[in-house]
């Protein structure tokens, strides 16, 4: 039987706790791993001046799979998001993130299965910025005036958002090949294309050429805003959504709402050869410590690994094993309760204990 050499990534804040929960259930599912566990984050950055080592991004292209736990990022100042260098240093451009009811979750609504691929290394996350009255963001706001006559006000601060032809086109591609792939029916792509026509509108121009060479999947494209209302209104008309990274990010957590919450939505950052799989959410530093969070968003993306390995078997057993403990209802977190102060709502390791009995038990 193989084993699979795998980069894992507690990260910070609830991070480790909700990592330890998932190495246990993983484990539980019979399939072989060789943990090579990797700090990063802000005490890694108090130690060693950086919170994403070398040795870290060594690990995760030599081992080719990470798993991670979310990494928690300075708001505004202090180093950059130690997610995007990590996905933009491995050219990971793809972000995958799955949105599906579970019978018995918390939610307004039933049915919801759609799956958000968001593009993961350009748009106003390039992390090209310019700061509020330094010489760079001056020389540029002249610029600006001198070639368009636009006056951007001099107290501002800049950041750039680029799209390209290049990474739109790989973007696109990677949603419909995954809709091949997955028995999916339709592509959506999503974007401002009205508004921001050198950027947005390259979005549309490129998916719509791209969507030529799919004719088996039906393709249409909304505006970002009108996206978010329908959404809302009737997300059961929606199954494969494609948009620029910012659209994504926020469409993610939209996603992760109908469903439940974040602490049911996995993810994955997938590149030609590389892929990082963690959850959707973030450190939630208040909560670190207290064995209190969903470990199930970050299982979840243990699904999404187990099936990137090929171990389809392992990974639907895992999946059928989190169905039943949330439809059964009563080894889950608070945030799964009818109320957050459900006095019956468990820990972290307790869902991971029933999880690896009831895998025990199949
Ligand atoms: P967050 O996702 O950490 O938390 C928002 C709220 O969602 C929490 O207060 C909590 O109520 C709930 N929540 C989140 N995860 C949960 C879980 N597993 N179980 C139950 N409830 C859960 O978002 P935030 O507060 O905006 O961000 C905190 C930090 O995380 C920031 O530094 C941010 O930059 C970082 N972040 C990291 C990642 C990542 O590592 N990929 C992603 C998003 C945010």
């Amino acid at each position: 039987m193989s084993v699979y050499n795998v980069t894992l990534i507690p990260g910070d804040g609830i991070g480790p706790e909700i990592s330890e929960a998932t190495v246990r259930v993983l484990e539980a599912t019979g399939v072989r791993f060789n943990w090579d566990v990797q700090e990063a984050g802000q005490d890694v950055y108090e130690k060693e001046g950086t919170p994403l080592p070398d040795r870290v991004l060594e690990s995760i292209k030599k081992n080719r799979v990470a798993i991670k736990g979310p990494v928690t990022t300075p708001v505004g100042k202090g180093f950059r998001s130690v997610n995007v260098t990590l996905r933009q240093a491995l050219d990971l451009y793809a972000c995958l993130r799955p949105c599906r009811s579970f019978k018995g979750a918390k939610t307004r609504y039933e049915n919801v299965d759609i799956v958000v691929v968001r593009e993961n290394t350009e748009d106003l996350y390039a992390g090209v910025e310019f700061q509020r009255g330094s010489e760079e963001a001056l020389g540029l706001i002249n610029y600006i005036a001198d070639k368009t006559g636009r006056q951007i006000r001099e107290d501002s601060g800049i950041s750039i958002k680029p799209i390209s032809e290049y990474a739109t086109e790989r973007i696109v591609r990677f949603a419909f090949e995954y809709a091949r792939k997955n028995g999916r029916k339709k592509v959506t792509a999503v974007h401002k294309a009205n508004i921001m026509k050198f950027s947005d509108g390259l979005f549309l121009e490129v998916a719509t050429r791209v969507a030529e060479d799919y004719q088996d999947i039906e393709f249409e494209d909304r505006i970002i805003d009108n996206m978010c209302m329908q959404l809302v209104q009737k997300p059961e008309l929606y199954d494969v959504l494609v948009m620029p990274n910012l659209y994504g990010d926020i469409v993610s957590d939209l996603g992760a709402g109908l469903i439940g919450g974040l602490g049911l939505a996995p993810g994955a950052n997938i590149g030609d050869e590389i892929a990082v799989f963690e959850p959707t959410h973030g450190s939630a530093p208040k909560y670190k410590g207290l064995n209190k969070v969903n470990p199930l968003a970050m299982i979840l993306s243990g699904v999404l690994m187990l099936r990137h390995l090929g171990e389809m078997e392992a990974a639907n057993r895992l999946e059928k094993a989190v169905s039943e403990l949330i439809e059964e209802g009563k080894y889950v977190t608070y945030d799964m309760k009818p109320t957050p102060d459900d006095p019956t709502a468990v820990g972290t390791s307790e869902v991971a204990d029933a999880l690896v009995r009831k895998l025990k038990e199949v």
